[in-house]
């Protein structure tokens, strides 16, 4: 084969596969809907049948990696393996034994998009079974140098680890934070930027932009399957969410009639672009004007509720039952907006 048709070979190859893991990935989403719930349930041993994880190759060396609660991406090359996030405690050895599978390059670096236990659980087995690179001398002078891979987060991710009821073991804990805007990597031939996003789905939220590859991960920020879960008592905001939102937006670039280009892989859910995204936060920015509407005509919450603000979106993204429902979404909206519209009266 030519290279040209060589490349057009691989290219329709990965639209096949694409296709299919997408299929893959939303029967998954079912099963992701309940996100952390999920891993409650994995964690506390319920979950006895094997885990299954489904590897998506997406675009440069880049992988998503579909798990029965959540997705993790994995870049591969030369220097070795990236890891971003880690899946619950329970999916440890199944993630290892999956990354496996698809190369047997040294696992160097883990990050961890926010401390929620369905995206650090993995982080001990993982950083075990990998190596860093340390420099000549170091090696045989420090015992541990060389041994792990390094685990880098946002500093307040590394505090809510620290500060969890029940911590990781220390093993699994960010070993590299940074405590300003961003921080930056270049591994596998390619610049990778984590950029820290105040106040959003918590208060230590990474996206990994991986610019080469142009893949951008986004961690809770985004979903597919469910309203974006604003962890108020971890110091996440909805409008925090809504700029992280278009921050990736502003990063991502379509190709072809808006679709392809940049990938984006979310927290939990199907392989997107930068059209499903932007789909996304137009959903949010609506159901936002529309709340601090009726927060306006001050309407109480259960006026609010009965108003049904999301009605229209709830048959995707709206849920009765399980670990965040609608009415807790619609809740904590209508509280940021109210002690907002406080703030502006007072
Ligand atoms: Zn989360």
């Amino acid at each position: 084969m030519s290279e040209a048709t060589q490349a057009n070979f691989a290219q329709s190859a990965m639209v096949r596969v694409n296709r299919s893991a997408r299929t893959a990935a939303s029967i998954a989403a079912t099963a992701a809907l309940c996100g952390l719930a999920c891993n409650a349930l994995a964690q506390s041993g319920s979950d006895d049948a094997a885990p299954e994880i489904s590897v998506l190759p997406v675009q440069g060396g880049i992988y998503m990696l579909v798990g029965p609660a959540g997705n993790v991406t994995v870049q591969i090359g030369d220097d070795g393996v990236l890891v971003v996030d880690t899946m619950g405690t329970a999916m440890g050895e199944a993630l290892l034994a999956a990354i496996r599978e698809i190369t047997d390059k040294p696992i160097t670096f883990l990050v961890n998009t926010h401390a929620h236990p369905d995206h650090i659980g993995g982080n001990a087995v993982l950083a075990e079974a990998g190596s860093n690179i340390a420099g000549g001398n170091v090696v045989g002078t420090i015992a541990d140098a060389g041994a792990t891979a390094r685990i880098v987060a946002h500093e307040n991710a590394l505090i809510a680890i620290t500060a969890a009821a029940e911590p990781l073991p220390f093993e699994g804990w960010p070993t590299d934070t940074y405590f300003n805007d961003r921080k930056e990597l270049f591994f596998n031939g390619e610049a990778v930027q984590l950029l820290h996003q105040p106040a959003a789905h918590t208060d230590g939220d990474s996206i990994v932009f991986f610019r080469r590859s142009d893949v951008i991960v986004t961690g809770d920020i985004f979903l597919t399957t469910a309203y974006p879960y604003i962890d108020r008592a971890a110091g996440g905001s909805f409008q925090g969410i809504l700029d992280s939102l278009n921050r990736i937006l502003d990063l991502a670039v379509p190709a072809d009639r808006q679709e392809g280009g940049t990938m984006i892989i979310p927290g939990h859910g199907r392989l997107c672009d930068e059209a499903d995204v932007l789909e996304y936060r137009d959903m949010l920015t609506i159901i936002r004007d529309r709340i601090r509407y009726l927060v306006d005509q001050g309407m109480s919450l259960e006026e609010v509720r009965e108003a049904r603000p999301t009605l229209d979106y709830d048959g995707r993204y709206g849920a009765d039952s399980g670990f965040w429902t609608t009415d807790q979404f619609i809740e904590a909206v209508y509280e940021e907006l109210s002690e907002m519209a406080g703030e502006t009266a007072g």
